[in-house]
């Protein structure tokens, strides 16, 4: 079978107007989930996800109970956050996929001195509490071979959650940096390192527009990589939001990915059937 990479929007997993219990975040997560249905017989899948407002209110947990308890850098909290969502989405695919789910702790390179480090850019947390941390850019997804091989045994595998956990090279050695990768261009290198088909973003838009938020907006039906990168130029997107979906999608294409679908989990059956959804190829 095909692959396809599904990345799950912040959205989808935690709503910025409720408070984030674990039940009422479980319930989305299975909601997100169940609109897979129709892709699970035609691909084999590989989900991503974001984790802005988990990490973030990590951080805070740190913050708040530091007098009793040592903080854990944001790396460390990088990994509690793939190990939460994939504990979420690994039981929500078996109870409502049926289908046997494999989280994998991923780790991803990025180079020291991305100047992302000295001009931090990416919001974390939520309402209440937010910090501006660095968001470096994903050299090369490192356990790759690990997604590989339960892909061929037919496992849906969650990876790169929220973007990945960073890490540099140092003195021959991985060690990892505080930071936190936008999930989109960590989706793009997995699924070009992959070879996979294609990479469906879901967000809590149904369309990419043109015009966004303006009374003239409009839907964008579908894009070819040349209009992609001319709309880009454009600035119709904005940054730290669709900017790196689209660009992420560009560089896929680029390397080979055949297609690259934008739109709400609601919506993706009628944009499998391309009814609705922004279509870049
Ligand atoms: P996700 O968690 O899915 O990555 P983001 O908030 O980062 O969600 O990105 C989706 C958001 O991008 C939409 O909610 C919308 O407000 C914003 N956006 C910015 N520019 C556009 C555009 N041109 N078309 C559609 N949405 C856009
Ligand atoms: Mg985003």
């Amino acid at each position: 079978m095909k692959l396809a990479v599904i990345a799950l929007g912040g959205n989808s997993l935690i709503h910025p107007k409720e408070r984030g219990t674990s039940e009422k975040q479980i319930e989305r997560v299975n909601k997100t989930v169940s609109y897979l249905k129709p892709v699970i017989k035609k691909f084999s899948l590989v989900l991503t996800h974001g984790s802005g407002p988990h990490v973030g209110n990590l951080l805070l947990q740190q913050k708040i109970s530091k007098k009793l308890l040592p903080e854990m850098p944001l790396d460390t909290l990088d990994s509690m956050v793939q190990g939460q969502l994939g504990y979420w989405i690994q039981q929500t695919v078996e109870n409502v996929l049926h289908k046997n789910a494999v989280t994998i702790i991923t780790r991803v390179l990025v180079d020291k001195k991305d100047k992302a480090f000295k001009h931090p850019t990416k919001p974390i947390g939520q309402k209440s509490w937010k910090k501006i941390v660095a968001s470096p850019k994903p050299i090369e997804i490192l356990d790759i071979k690990e997604i590989e091989t339960l892909i061929k045994k037919n496992f849906i595998v969650v990876a790169c959650g929220g973007g990945g956990i960073p890490v540099i090279e140092k003195s021959g050695k991985y060690v990892g940096i505080e930071a936190v990768i936008d999930k989109d261009y960590a989706t793009q290198k997995l699924a070009s390192q992959l070879k996979a088909e294609m990479i469906i973003f879901l967000t809590d838009v149904d369309y990419v527009y043109h015009n966004y938020g303006k009374s003239n907006q409009k839907p964008l039906r579908r894009l070819n990589v040349n209009e992609a990168i001319k709309y880009i130029r454009e600035n119709q997107f904005k940054e730290g939001s669709m900017k790196p979906k689209i660009e992420a999608s560009v560089e896929f294409l680029k390397k080979g990915g055949k297609k690259v679908l934008i739109t709400s989990p609601e919506k993706l059956n009628l944009a499998l059937k391309g009814k609705v959804g922004t279509a870049i190829e």
